[in-house]
């Protein structure tokens, strides 16, 4: 159903043929992790939330993959947060772009940022450097599913509090970001939004999540969740 609803965007070339490798990579990663949220996700996405909720101008950046995946997670969570959504594309064309902000409007969208860019993200060379002062370029907090590794380390340079959603621990996106979110981009934001709900408004226990969080820890106990699964199932293959 997945594979269906991405070869179907890259048929409308909203999501390149490069997206589909991106996507393999990670559905090996789910596999190898069980297909579920571990304990380590779980945790990262409450530390999301906490962030979340804590800035002053959150945003999500959105990209092909993302918006062929779960259009109606984004939106869901940006209205609830409430955050900007900025579309900002690694193969950037200015038909890509309009057809998936259109495409995002037509989810139920509002305001979606990133037809007229008038900054760029600094370090980046070509147009996928391209952004808006209002979204990106001016985010306190930025949530990057499915990113490169070059844009969330350039994003994290300039200051930025930067959640991602990869399944991998071992990107460099994983490895860069304040929040690496190990998990699948759908159970991601709906588990994320589950804990933006039970945090808001106890600001004490938002500011303890996000000061209590760190990537190492977390990446380190997401590899071990990987080992505990595979080792099961190894013990399972010899009954
Ligand atoms: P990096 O540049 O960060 O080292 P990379 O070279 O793998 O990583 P990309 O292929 O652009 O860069 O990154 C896409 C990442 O998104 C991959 O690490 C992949 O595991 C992850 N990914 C792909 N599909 C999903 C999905 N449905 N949910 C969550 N993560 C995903």
């Amino acid at each position: 159903m997945t594979r269906e609803r991405l070869a179907e965007m890259v048929q409308m070339g909203l999501v390149t043929p490069t997206g589909l490798i991106s996507h393999g990579r990670g559905e090996a990663y789910d596999y190898l992790m069980g297909e579920r949220s571990t304990e380590a996700a779980l945790e990262a996405e409450r530390a999301a939330a906490a962030y979340l909720l804590n800035a002053e101008n959150p945003v999500i950046c959105v990209n092909g993959n993302a918006a062929a995946l779960d259009p109606e997670g984004i939106i869901a969570l940006a209205k609830q947060i409430p955050a900007k959504i900025e579309v900002n594309l690694f193969h950037r064309t200015p038909e890509r772009m309009e057809g998936l902000i259109s495409y995002l409007e037509s989810k139920g969208a509002e305001h979606v940022l990133g037809r007229d860019p008038d900054r760029r993200i600094q370090g980046l060379e070509h147009d996928r450097a391209l952004c808006t002062s209002e979204g990106i370029y001016g985010s306190d907090v930025i949530l990057v599913p499915i990113e490169d590794g070059d844009r969330a380390e350039a994003l994290v340079a300039m200051g930025k509090k930067v959640i991602s959603i990869d399944l991998n621990p071992l990107s460099r996106t994983s490895k860069a970001a304040t929040v690496p979110v190990c998990d699948e981009i759908s159970r991601a934001l709906e588990n994320i939004s589950r804990f933006v709900e039970e945090l808001r408004g106890d600001r004490e226990t938002i500011i303890k999540t996000l000061d209590d969080f760190s990537n190492q820890d977390n990446r380190r106990r997401t590899i071990e969740g990987i080992c505990a699964f595979l080792m099961d199932g190894l013990d399972g293959g010899d009954d």
